[in-house]
């Protein structure tokens, strides 16, 4: 019996401890981990540079309030903003709160310079934005909007990739567009580089802003620093979370030239936001992914894609994805049944969207490591396989 309430599907076994791609559980069984904590463990499990940086900060200074000015979170801003166009930077703890924070800073940047009633954000089928009230409004699936009325006013949903509905859907109420790059919940799913192309220039032309959910992508996953890199664009705003603590829990808000100064003295806030703690890991994790680091990420994700796809199985119907941010989607077979099948053969990965199974690595995975879930895979598939 569990006095945890009943949200989450969890395993019979207890994970016990942890060590760069691999977990372990209490029997001492040991498991090749292709889910990094969902995209948090970029680094793997007890990597060095974070365990003494951590261990280093906590014999220091744990928490003083947002009242005192503390060295960590300054650093990791610079280095955020250094590496990216961006110009400042607010801490807080997760993802759902950094989005939560994002819609309060375009929909003030959209009252400071219009006044009020231009409030709509736009977001996409599909996307997943977290579980807060609000986040969850902007999540595009039908299946979060339910029970939990009232939802929030003013988020409006365009088909993903579908530039007439997005057209459909702006108006001169409209202060925000958010949008993952690839859409990792609901299915590992990259957008059109034209679709975004476009969607950038509606954007720039009628001055809406343009927030970018990088809380899975971002942070070297798909192998660039952010995934916008990819699409040769630069957002207004940018949120951040999982990967960037390496496994302490912290989100971020990254603000273009346009809304640097859009929040004033007291217009947001979070207590735990940027503490000394979780930003020492921050900072162990940005300093480690350097252009050679990524470089590898970038290898090692066309290595793996290449590998799913000489796979060969007539039930992978597609196979989805940017860098270390892979997927494959399932016909005739149940992605949940792959879960499970490998969970028992060593393997951890995770499910997504419509039928898809979803590979999210630690990082620091090697090719060896690579081969090893492939051949576990292709066991399955083929016994599976109709
Ligand atoms: C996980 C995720 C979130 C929510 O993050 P939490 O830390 O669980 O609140 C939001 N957006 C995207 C794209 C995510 O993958």
């Amino acid at each position: 019996m569990s006095y945890l309430m009943n949200n989450y599907k969890k395993t019979s076994f207890t994970i016990t401890h942890g060590n760069a791609s691999t977990v372990f559980d209490d029997s001492g069984k040991q498991y090749l981990d292709f889910t990094a904590g969902i995209a948090v463990c970029a680094l793997g499990h007890n990597h060095p540079k974070i365990t003494n940086a951590i261990t280093a900060q906590a014999q220091k200074l744990l928490h003083v309030s947002n009242l005192f000015a503390t060295e960590n979170d300054e650093l990791l801003a610079e280095k955020l903003c250094k590496s990216s166009g961006f110009a400042n930077v607010f801490f807080a703890n997760s993802g759902a709160e950094a989005n939560e924070g994002a819609i309060k800073l375009a929909r003030k940047y959209s009252f400071d310079k219009y006044g009020e009633g231009r409030h709509e954000i736009i977001t996409l089928t599909n996307s997943f934005h977290g579980r807060t009230l609000a986040a969850l409004t902007a999540t595009g699936q039908d299946k979060f909007h339910k029970y939990f009325m009232p939802f929030p006013e003013g988020f409006l949903y365009a088909e993903t990739n579908n530039l007439q509905s997005l057209n459909e859907q702006i108006s001169d109420k409209t202060c925000a567009i958010m949008i993952e790059l690839c859409q990792g919940e609901g299915g590992v799913t990259p957008l059109d580089k034209n679709y975004v192309a476009e969607l950038y220039k509606i954007c720039e032309q009628k001055d809406i802003l343009l927030i970018v959910d990088e809380i899975q992508t971002g942070i070297g996953r798909t192998g660039k620093l952010f995934a916008y890199e990819h699409f040769g664009i630069l957002p207004d705003i940018v949120t951040l979370a999982k990967a960037l603590g390496g496994g302490l829990p912290i989100g971020a808000i990254l603000a273009g030239e346009k809304c640097k100064n859009t929040f004033c003295y007291g217009d947001h806030g979070s207590t735990f936001g940027g503490n000394p703690l979780c930003t020492a890991a921050a900072l162990a994790v940005i300093d480690t992914l350097d252009e050679a680091f990524l470089a590898e990420v970038t290898k090692k994700g066309e290595y793996l894609k290449a590998k799913i796809k000489a796979l060969n199985c007539p039930n992978i119907k597609e196979v989805r994805g940017i860098g270390l941010m892979l997927g494959f989607e399932l016909d005739g077979i149940e992605n949940t049944s792959v879960y499970t099948a490998a969970m028992e053969q060593g393997l951890l990965v995770l499910t997504a969207g419509q039928n898809t199974v979803r590979l999210l690595p630690p990082l620091i995975i090697t090719e060896t490591e690579i081969d090893k879930c492939i051949q576990i895979l292709d066991n399955i598939l083929k016994e599976k396989a109709s």
